[in-house]
């Protein structure tokens, strides 16, 4: 079983891509162009990721007490990878990219999720780099972000802290002008950062020459006062060794310090650590001579108090690639176990020839409940991956369409970053436990590969935003923008599908308009002369029936691509009609809290549990 044939259908049968090729920025590619980067990824992504997706999950990463030792296997994965000219693949051909399609790297890029999830394929260092080549100085670019492109240096994003999780604006990490002239510095004005932060994914390694943390930290104000709230955050490049204006190494190292690695429960093929800023392991000179002092050197980023929301540039392209790595690890849960599913005999139909106890087993995948699980599982993947797939058009569409275009895709993707990251972040997770339930007792031991999905995807709900944070995101804000026009426009988009689906798909279509409905009514009604916290206490229901309305739109269009007799189209139809059978009428018990504004959960005191 192989993903390819699913990500060529999505890419040319269902979106088109080829069709991009018309753009002058595309102008150079074809499908031929796309296969190839496709067959170079699939090849890497076999080679040197899956065979170590084990290791890396039992060799954790170590601290040696100076280094962070990994194991052999991912400097060689990270080395592919960097080599293939991933990393810059988006970007312009002057600065050595590729000007590939953004739909086409995410596809290409989830053969490496597919592979080995925790291994990754460089997602923070281009998520980083990105944001500074849209809000670094042209110095910052050339230095910092070109060497990220090229693989020399890696990426880091560093939010939260150990108080300062969900509420950044409580992060409490200072950043003070480093010397009289803080401002001169070529490559951005210079500060001195003290403080802590925590759960930072790849913040420390020997994978690359060095490691570039973009960090969230508040200037105080003239009493010496952080400014409460995130108007008083702002945004750092602070590197682990400090660099010249050619981006060469000084010789001198920050005082950024590993104070700890986190060990987890699952994706421990990266590295995940607490580092401390400036607490004086590594006292530093301001220009790399005279009295070295306490303190990380840190270059501030665009202008003070901007900082979350240049941040936010990275943060919604994480989320597209968070909700990625869940849909491919759901994926891989699937193909695990359907092959199971075709090997393991166990019990007999229940037929008469079924009742002879002499009669062969049958292989479990002949039972019905059996195939309930694994078409749950590729219901909520493939469903999940197309969508992942439409939002990257929607990215290449909002960078290259006409202004129009643009606009009305930017709008759709800010209503549904909040799906493309939470559905596959719950209901691939679910499919990974289902893929244990079909291995029986096998799928709850580690000499099968299902237990090691379910522990690495486990993640994808808590970090990038938690589940919660991203239903009060999608209720609380991304309906209500610009007098819900996102939300309109996504709704078009449902109707336009309704239109035009074939006679077979009416039941269906009808289905999907009535769920639209619903959705919309209870968006009114959660806020109908409610106060915020009213209408956000239900927020995560609203989340799982908006998900699922999205899912199954995105199934009835798929399956009017999808109508051939070829086994692979029957497949999908079939998983279409399970959506629409077993999932979507879920939505009437969650969004009936939602309207209701039921308050249940929000009244029950605290001493009642
Ligand atoms: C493996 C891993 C990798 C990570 N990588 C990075 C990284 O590279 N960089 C980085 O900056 N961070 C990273 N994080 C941090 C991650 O983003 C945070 O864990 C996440 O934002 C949640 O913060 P917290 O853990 O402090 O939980 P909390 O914010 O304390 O949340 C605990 C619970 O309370 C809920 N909650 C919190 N506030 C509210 C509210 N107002 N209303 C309702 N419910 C609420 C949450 O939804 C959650 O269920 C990583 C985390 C992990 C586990």
């Amino acid at each position: 079983m192989s993903l390819r044939p699913t990500v060529d259908f999505l890419l040319h049968d269902w979106l088109n891509v080829a069709s991009l090729q018309q753009r002058e920025r595309f102008a150079d590619h074809s499908r031929e162009t796309f296969d190839a980067v496709l067959d170079t990824c699939e090849r890497i992504a076999r080679e040197k990721y899956a065979p170590f997706n084990r290791l890396v999950d039992t060799d954790e990463p170590k601290f040696d007490g100076e280094k962070v030792i990994l194991p052999q296997a991912t400097h060689d994965a990270c080395k592919a990878y960097a080599e293939s000219g991933m990393l810059s693949a988006a970007q312009d051909y002057d600065i050595g990219g590729m000007q590939l399609p953004y739909t086409v790297e995410a596809a290409a890029n989830a053969f490496f999720a597919m592979a080995s999830v925790s291994i990754g394929s460089g997602m923070l260092t281009t998520g980083n780099a990105n944001l500074l080549m849209a809000h670094g100085s042209d110095l910052q670019k050339k230095v910092f972000a070109l060497n990220e492109f090229n693989g020399r240096f890696s990426g880091t994003m560093c939010l939260s802290e150990p108080q300062a999780g969900s509420s950044l604006s409580d992060v409490a990490t200072r950043a003070v002008p480093d010397g009289a002239d803080f401002q001169n510095d070529p490559l951005g004005p210079r500060y001195r950062l003290r403080g802590n932060k925590m759960w930072i994914s790849a913040g420390e390694h020997e994978l690359t020459e060095n490691i570039i943390h973009l960090v969230l930290a508040k200037i105080p104000d003239a009493n010496g006062q952080l400014v409460p709230g995130v108007k008083g955050i702002s945004l750092f490049i602070v590197p682990k060794k400090l660099v010249d204006m050619k981006g060469q190494l000084t010789g001198e190292r920050n005082d950024v310090a590993l104070a700890g690695l986190n060990h987890k429960c699952g994706w421990r093929g990266t590295t995940n650590t607490l580092l401390n800023f400036g607490e004086g392991k590594y006292p530093v000179s301001s220009t790399g001579s005279g009295r070295a002092v306490s303190g990380a050197i840190g270059y501030l980023v665009g202008q003070p108090g901007e900082g979350l929301k240049c941040m936010f540039h990275m943060m919604n392209e994480a989320r597209i690639g968070v909700g990625m790595a869940a849909t491919m690890l759901g994926m891989a849960g699937y193909y695990a176990s359907l092959d199971y599913a075709k090997n393991r005999p166990q019990g007999r139909p229940m037929t008469a020839a079924g009742k002879n106890p002499a009669s062969s087993q049958v292989r479990i995948i002949e039972h019905a409940d059996i195939k309930r699980m694994l078409l749950a599982q590729k219901s909520y993947s493939e469903g999940a991956l197309a969508l992942a797939l439409y939002c990257a058009r929607l990215v290449d569409e909002q960078h290259t369409g006409t202004p129009d275009a643009a606009d009305e895709a930017r709008l759709l993707l800010e209503v549904l970053t909040p799906i493309v990251k939470s559905f596959p972040s719950e209901w691939c997770l679910e499919a990974n436990s289902l893929a244990i339930q079909i291995h029986g007792g096998y799928g709850y031991t580690r000499d099968f590969p299902v237990e090691q999905y379910w522990r690495d995807n486990r993640l994808n709900m808590i970090h990038e935003g938690t589940h919660g944070i991203q239903a009060m995101d999608l209720l609380g804000r991304k309906v209500l923008m610009e007098n819900g026009q996102g939300l309109k426009l996504l709704a078009a988009r449902m109707q336009a599908t309704i239109a035009k689906v074939s006679p077979e798909w009416q039941a269906e279509a009808r289905q999907l308009a009535d769920a639209l409905q619903q959705v919309g009514a209870a968006t009114q009604a959660a806020w109908q002369g409610a106060e915020p916290a009213q209408a956000l206490a239900n927020a995560v229901p609203y989340l799982q029936a908006f998900g699922h309305t999205v899912i199954a739109w995105i199934w009835l269009d798929v399956a009017q691509s999808a109508a051939s007799d070829a086994p692979a189209n029957v497949g999908r139809r079939a998983a279409a009609r399970y959506f629409f059978r077993y999932e979507l009428p879920k939505i009437g018990a969650w969004l009936q809290v939602v309207s209701s504004r039921d308050s249940t959960c929000a009244d029950v005191p605290e001493d009642a549990f």
